[in-house]
């Protein structure tokens, strides 16, 4: 029988791209606004959420490494467009009545809090929605790496991944309309058959340390909030 994913602490994650609706670059306020209302959704069950959003809507450092950018140099810039998208959740998150909390990676005190575990963990108890900013602090990684790593840190029960389509297919549902959603799937497969979910190391530490990884659907408005009650379609990997 189905077990229902109702869990007390989650960490969403969400690409940067999902920040900028049909604009193709930065930031469209009104879809971040709509995201907002799904984790306030969710936050109203009385759910502690942790955020990780990624920086791929305003620029990521493999493109501009690919230009002839230092690797490093380009991905400090891309940490730094996923403090601007946190800026704007928090913003929107805020307007709504959920206390956010930016939270750092790289300090920079006058824009955000510096990560500190133990403070963190604090806000969530709190009830307090966390946006974990900057990625791992690191060039090199990606904000897959970081969501898993701060979902390890704060004791997530599960990490949300929240994307365009209902769960993780055998092949891309939006080319081939005999694609196959998996209800489950295990670690070793997405690796083997390199299902996109999230890149290998962000999957191998979900592996590690037992964090199941929910691929839902953000379009699907309520989703989000009814997967932690136990309904709807997603994939779960674990
Ligand atoms: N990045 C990094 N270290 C991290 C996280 C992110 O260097 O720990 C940089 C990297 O250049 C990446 C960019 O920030 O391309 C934006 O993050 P990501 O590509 O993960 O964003 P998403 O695809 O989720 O929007």
């Amino acid at each position: 029988d189905e077990q229902k994913p109702t869990y007390k602490r989650v960490l969403l994650k969400i690409s940067g791209e999902a920040l900028m609706g049909d604009q193709g670059f930065g930031l469209h306020p009104p879809t971040v606004e709509r995201i907002a209302l799904e984790i306030k959704s969710v936050h109203d069950l009385g759910v502690e959420i942790c955020l990780v959003i990624g920086g791929g809507n305003i620029f990521r450092g493999l493109q501009g490494s690919a230009q002839g950018m230092e690797r490093t140099t380009a991905d400090y810039m891309g940490m730094l467009a996923t403090v601007m998208n946190a800026l704007a959740m928090q913003g929107a998150l805020e307007s709504l009545g959920v206390f956010t909390r930016v939270i750092s990676a790289i300090p920079m005190d006058q824009v955000c809090e510096p990560y500190i575990r133990r403070r963190a963990v604090r806000h969530l108890e709190k009830k307090r929605v966390c946006v974990f900013a900057a990625g791992t602090g690191n060039p090199y990684f990606t904000t897959d790496t970081a969501a898993t790593l701060r979902a390890n840190e704060m004791s997530c029960e599960a990490i949300f991944k929240g994307t365009q389509v209902d769960g993780v297919y055998d092949k891309d549902p939006n080319i081939h309309s005999d694609a196959v959603r998996y209800d489950e799937v295990s670690y070793d497969e997405v690796l083997q058959k390199h299902l996109k979910v999230m890149d290998a190391s962000a999957i191998a530490l979900a592996r590690d340390n037992h964090k199941p990884i929910v691929v839902f659907s953000l379009d699907e408005p309520g989703g989000f909030a009814g997967i932690l009650r136990g309904e709807g379609t997603y994939t779960k990997v674990g």
